[in-house]
């Protein structure tokens, strides 16, 4: 979970209404459920009381520093200033948020990540292929949100380069088609992936990918770029769930057991570096595509997982966890 939750036992049960924003105060409210009985009796009269919106006293606590206790208005009448607005009534099921009422969660799911990432939109671009022919395709560039340098993201494997960096060749299929890579030994323009150069045999250990619902699955071991393991992830983005592939190829060999359909947790070695496939350089190669809407992930076969239609290649930057 990325946001801190406040201490609210140390609040004003009205105030945690008013002075947290809306997914703030949602969050406080899936947290209830660890709590202790004590502070769960504050959030429950908190929301209550927001949600009948019959206590003007909630005025006023937005006003008051945290830790005093609650004044009386100063004002003859009680409510003369004009800054203070009485808060309506909201419906049941709503609670009042910053004058506004606001659906209370229904799935129980929803406080712990309501919306997850944002949706990364998929974008065309093109380039000439390796027999001079243009090629348009689809990809989902970096979001503006996620930093651009490769080295605040976590890998499966430590940093190889000198000064602690990690990418040796990274994503850049949202590059004009000019400035994609290219060369003798490359069977394809471009790079749909991160390239992390390490010692051979360095065990490679599965990461959750941002907003990550549940362990990763092994969809494939075997051959595919040189000797490579294939994972399918679920992630939370634009408040539904998304399923993104993780390609770790050109792999020395995966650990003995893992096979189709294996669980994988975060921290679990998978792999081992090496160059199959890539005899010029022992490395990571790890690609990141996203499922396509109405494709069952686990369906992918190897040669389905790169296919158009199946799944989008993604700035692997989108989905890594950040440092
Ligand atoms: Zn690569």
């Amino acid at each position: 979970m990325g946001a801190s939750i406040p201490d609210v036992s140390q609040w004003e049960p009205l105030r945690l209404v008013v002075d947290l924003g809306r997914s703030a105060a949602l969050q406080a409210f899936a947290e209830a459920a660890v709590l202790s009985p004590p502070q769960i009796h504050l959030l429950a009269a908190a929301l209550l009381a927001a949600i009948a919106g019959t206590s003007p006293r909630m005025v006023w606590l937005d006003r008051a520093p945290v830790g005093h206790a609650l004044a009386a208005p100063t004002s003859p009448g009680g409510n003369a200033d004009p800054a203070v607005v009485q808060p309506e009534a909201c419906p049941a099921g709503m609670f009042l948020d910053d004058g506004a009422c606001v659906q209370l969660p229904q799935d129980e799911s929803w406080g712990e990540d309501p919306v997850g990432a944002p949706e990364g939109e998929a974008r065309w671009n093109g380039h000439f292929d390796r027999r001079g022919q243009w090629q348009a395709y689809e990809q989902i560039p970096r979001r503006p949100d996620r930093p651009a340098d490769y080295d605040a993201y976590v890998y499966p494997i430590p940093a190889g380069l000198p000064g602690g960096r990690n990418v040796i060749s990274g994503y850049d299929l949202d590059l004009p088609d000019t400035m994609q890579r290219r060369g003798r030994t490359l069977r394809a323009v471009g790079h749909g992936a991160v390239d992390l150069p390490q010692r051979r045999g360095t065990p490679i250990k599965m990461i959750d990918l941002d907003h990550q619902i549940g362990d990763a699955r092994v969809l494939w071991v075997g051959e595919f770029m040189g000797q490579s393991v294939i994972t399918l992830h679920t992630v939370r983005e634009g408040g539904r769930e998304r399923e993104y592939v993780l390609i770790f190829g050109h792999i020395d060999s995966a650990v003995s057991g893992l096979r189709r359909g294996s669980t994988v947790k975060k921290g679990e070695t998978i792999a081992y570096v090496g160059d199959t496939g890539s005899p010029e350089l022992v490395h990571l190669h790890l690609e990141t595509r996203r499922v396509r809407d109405g494709v069952d992930g686990m369906t992918l076969w190897p040669g389905a997982v790169l296919a158009p239609h199946t799944t989008i290649v993604c700035d692997p930057r989108n989905v890594l966890p950040l440092r």
